[in-house]
């Protein structure tokens, strides 16, 4: 089987294809020099096509940048995603647009494959909230989307998979620190497997010193610089004057800054202090964030090829416990396996050269789409989860005595499921031991009282609530309930809701469930995968696609906005894969 990667930028497409029987890499090549040399994208991908047109491609893999909040996993592309993906093109506007380019024309040539999104921000979007916040106003973080998301994901995964591999541990036994120092360069955190903070932010501009970004500064320089500047200019100062080409004024690269340096130039030699302290201060704090760290990894143009400037960032580490072997240091890359021991026999913390290869990532990412996709031959929607915060529906003679005789609902806003909303009246719950207020009612009255609450509410009011599917509330807990017009003690209508899907029949048929199945859902992209059994599905015509959970449930996997389920099929008569898109 065959994948073809494609990593379309604004002035070049690059290409590999892999085939991932072997993991083997086929046909590698690139055109360069778009909108001059080459007339546009499109004439690029003609020349491309030419150039592979001997090989079977099975799947086509692309490189994504951003994938904002909504793409936490690779994704198998279609219309939906594609709009999506255009939603989040402000996030990145120097590459989605031309990846979303190169996905467009790769799909209007190859319509009957599976092609796939894979994301430079995946593997970080699980990052804590610690490290993904900034601290500015939450609602505008919010609002904006102004968060760290993180970019080479697939490299910083990769190469610690593949520094794992090579120490014979399992990744998920290891704090690492991976060091991509290329062009562009960014620290990252991966304990235990997973990405638990980076150095690129929001954008690929915040962290450490790059060829010509500038990384971590003041923002009041941003301030300052734009008294004399307009935005464009001082996007362009910090996004291609800066870094190592600003301090050196000689160059980007690293190999013609070293030449200066040796020769005596002050300022090249600045820059190279300058690079190797950033990234030994990300090392610093990336220990601490993760309470220890077992290896330090090194990869991109950087890491891969200088030992002086691997030697220069592992200089004093001795109480870390990572001392550098100067002479496998030198000689790391002459074994030429991809991948070797800096450290020396005593060091307690193992410093490693791997060499990238994040487009190999993204063709098993593709690949393992691909395969999940053939078992089951249908696609499935991923179900929206939605947190059912505690609430209560009313019958007309109870919210009489609550509100008032002739008072009626008044709608504050809509909420998903169609025909229900969120009403502006409150009321307070009060149990034995505690009281709730401002539990919020759900329109429109129906005919029986059905009060909603978490295991937690429980606790507080000092009542025990069954589960119970929604409607079923005989023999279900008493509680008083207290609105402006007066108290009703109820003697049944308190219950802990059974976690639900609500499906459409269309939803239903895609999903291959039906009224009334018990099911179990995977939901992955939180902080914490978490697995819920006993989920009741409900079809009827008025449901949209949705799975309900309550507060609790949602802080137990840790849930993040935007996060799906999917369902897992072992249980499903006739339908074996697990789907997880
Ligand atoms: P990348 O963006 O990962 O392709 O890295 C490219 C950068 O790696 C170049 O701009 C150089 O700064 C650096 N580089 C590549 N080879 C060497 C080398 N032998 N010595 C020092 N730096 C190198």
């Amino acid at each position: 089987m065959n994948v073809l990667v494609i990593n379309c930028g604004s002035s070049s497409v690059k290409y590999k294809v892999f085939n991932m029987e072997s993991n083997e890499q086929i046909l590698n090549g690139k055109v360069e020099e778009i909108g001059t040399k080459v007339a546009n994208h499109s004439e690029a991908l003609k020349l491309i096509i030419a150039q592979i047109k001997d090989v079977k491609i099975d799947s086509v893999g692309h490189r994504v940048v951003h994938g904002g909040e909504k793409f936490v996993n690779a994704t198998l592309i279609n219309e939906q995603v594609i709009n999506e993906l255009k939603k989040l093109e402000p996030l990145a506007p120097l590459h989605n647009p031309y990846n979303i380019l190169g996905i467009e024309m790769a799909i209007n040539k190859w319509p009957q494959l599976i092609q796939v999104a894979v994301f430079d921000t995946s593997f970080h979007s699980r990052m804590p909230r610690r490290s993904k916040y900034y601290a500015i106003d939450y609602n505008l973080a919010e609002s904006e989307g102004i968060k760290r998301y993180g970019f080479h994901g697939p490299s910083h995964q990769y190469v610690a998979g593949r520094a794992a591999d090579f120490l014979k541990q399992g990744l998920s036994d290891l704090r690492i620190i991976t060091l991509h120092l290329g062009n562009g360069a960014s620290a990252c955190a991966v304990e235990f497997g997973k990405s638990v903070d980076t150095s690129m932010g929001m954008t690929p501009l915040e962290g450490l010193a790059m060829g010509t970004r500038a990384g971590d500064i003041d923002a009041g320089i941003v301030l300052k610089m734009l008294e004399k500047n307009d935005s464009d200019s001082v996007s362009r100062l910090l996004n291609k004057e800066s870094g190592l080409k600003g301090i050196s004024g000689v160059s980007n690269d690293l190999r013609e800054i070293e030449k200066q340096a040796e020769l005596g130039n002050d300022r090249c030699r600045l820059a190279i202090n300058i690079f190797a302290h950033k990234v030994r201060k990300y090392i610093g704090a990336y220990a601490s964030v993760m309470g220890g760290v077992d290896a330090v990894v090194f990869t991109g143009g950087i890491g891969e090829n200088s030992p002086s400037m691997r030697r220069r960032i592992l200089q004093r580490f001795d109480f870390l416990g990572l001392n550098i072997d100067e002479d496998l240091n030198n000689d790391v890359n002459k074994a030429n396996i991809g991948c070797g021991l800096i450290s020396a026999s005593n060091s307690k913390v193992k410093a490693l050269v791997v060499k990238t290869n994040e487009e190999l990532m993204i063709a098993s990412e593709t690949k393992k789409i691909f395969d999940k996709v053939n078992k089951v031959n249908v696609e499935k929607p991923v179900i929206p989860i939605a947190v059912s915060a505690r609430h209560l529906h009313l019958d007309k003679e109870t919210f009489a005595k609550l509100f008032g005789e002739g008072k009626e609902p008044t709608k504050l806003k809509d909420i998903s499921q169609p025909g229900q909303y969120a009403c502006n009246e409150r009321v307070n719950l009060i149990g034995p031991r505690g009281t709730i207020e401002g539990v919020r009612l759900l329109g429109p009255l129906r005919s029986k009282n059905q009060i909603e609450i978490s295991r937690t509410d429980e606790f507080k009011l000092g009542v025990d609530a069954p589960i119970r599917n929604s409607g079923k509330v005989a023999g279900s807990a008493p509680i008083i309930v207290e609105g402006p017009a007066g108290k009703v003690s109820l003697t049944e209508g308190l219950i802990c809701a059974r976690r639900h899907i609500h499906a459409h029949p269309d939803d239903a048929k895609k999903l291959n469930i039906k009224d009334k199945d018990v099911v179990e859902v995977e939901i992955s992209g939180g902080e914490r995968d978490l697995t819920f059994g006993d989920v009741l599905v409900r079809v009827k015509d008025s449901y949209v696609l949705e799975m309900h959970i309550d507060t609790d449930e949602a802080n137990a996997c840790e849930l993040v906005k935007g996060t799906g389920g999917s369902l897992i099929y072992e249980n499903i008569a006739g339908v074996e894969a697990k789907i997880a898109f």
